[in-house]
């Protein structure tokens, strides 16, 4: 049985269409992963694959797919209709405006999960306008009274300005005292704000985060009247897992010892009143393997499977404002960008800055 009305040369172009044909049969007719380009008429031109799986899974490695690609995968069974897997992937990809089709085996169907929105096209970040807010008489110089220009900051903020126009990292070293907070958060909330996109700043440390929160932001706010909205996430193991609770209370916590039984109670009393579920709002330092015991943790994450999914306090931004967040602190991979450890977390946005330990080398 199809479930499909849509036919694929309505959607591919059909020397592409035969090209996804071969990788499928190379692969042994097995699930096969692709990143296809579109053109200005939203056909797909070209596909590169990048993953074979077996009858029913394939690795999905979203992050080969850029804002107004489409990520195509094949279901060997000839039923197009998506699985919850397929959904949680389309919905996170769709909201970078990358698009979800899945296609048959002979490749003459394919159901579109989520299309590609045309015409998305950024608006740029003029350095000078931004670099004016830095110099002697600007905006930081007027609100600040300890503020000193400092060439090598706007030297920075060029970089970062140069990195978003362009799509492109730029990896910057910088020295004590460069002001290197400003120097890319200015950047980073200015495009944000004018493209209606979130930017990620990932920190080595939660410190470095609650200096962020408390004290660059509200400068930037009062010295550059940006209206924009900024929320501290840590990573998922800071959180509590509402399933792992639930199984706790079921079965006791058999492998909590009896020293810290009278620990793990007043968390599980905590759990049920917390407003964000973070380690932070605890009144107490819980011991590491009282906390492990009902903490978030990527392999044991069910995702839309928890009857907790919707009361998540991981997946749920703290203020509530419907966002799915998928992020955390990672290690970069060889080409600078986030490689994720964890399942498929992983950040997709125009601006993803990571600031690393002086000894990261
Ligand atoms: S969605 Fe994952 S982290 Fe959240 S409560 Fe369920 S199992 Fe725990």
């Amino acid at each position: 049985m199809k479930t499909t009305a849509w036919l694929t040369k309505e959607f591919i172009l059909p020397g592409t269409v035969s090209s996804i044909r071969d990788a499928i049969e190379k692969a042994g007719g097995n699930e096969i992963f692709m990143v296809g380009r579109l053109n200005d008429d939203l056909m797909v031109t070209e596909v590169d694959v990048y993953a074979m799986g077996n009858k029913t899974a394939v690795p999905a490695l979203m992050k080969e797919a850029k804002c107004g690609d489409v990520i195509i995968h094949n279901h060997p069974d000839g039923i197009l209709e998506p699985s919850d897997a397929d959904i949680e992937i389309a919905s996170y990809m769709g909201s970078q405006n990358v698009g979800c089709y899945i296609v048959d085996n002979t490749v003459e169907f394919v159901y579109p999960v989520v299309r590609v929105m045309k015409g998305r096209i950024c608006e740029k970040l003029t350095f000078s306008e931004l670099s004016a807010q830095f110099q002697p008489g600007g905006n930081f110089a007027r609100n600040l009274p300890q503020y000193e220009y400092r060439k090598p900051q706007v030297e920075m903020l060029k970089s970062a300005v140069d990195a978003f126009n362009e799509d492109k990292i730029a990896m910057i070293e910088a020295g004590t005292g460069t002001g290197k907070s400003m120097a890319y958060l200015v950047p980073a909330v200015s495009w944000s704000i004018k493209n209606q996109e979130r930017v990620v700043v990932s920190t080595h440390t939660i410190n470095l985060q609650e200096q962020l929160i408390e004290k660059d932001i509200p400068i930037l706010r009062t010295c550059c009247g940006l209206d924009f909205k900024s929320v501290l996430v840590k990573g998922r193991n800071n959180y509590v897992c509402l399933r792992k609770v639930s199984n706790v209370r079921s079965d006791g916590g058999t492998l909590i010892e009896d020293k810290d039984r009278r620990q793990l109670n007043d968390l599980l009393a905590w759990a049920a009143k917390t407003r964000d579920g973070s380690k932070a709002d605890l009144n107490f330092v819980p011991q590491e393997d009282v906390w492990e015991a009902i903490q978030s943790e990527a392999d044991q994450c069910t995702r839309l499977k928890c009857q907790f999914y919707d009361e998540c306090f991981f997946l749920y931004c703290p203020e509530k404002c419907s966002q799915r967040r998928y992020f955390g602190h990672k290690s970069l991979s060889p080409d600078g960008r986030s490689d994720s450890t964890q399942g498929n977390e992983g950040v997709r946005c125009r601006g993803y800055f990571t600031s690393l330990p002086e000894n990261y080398y």
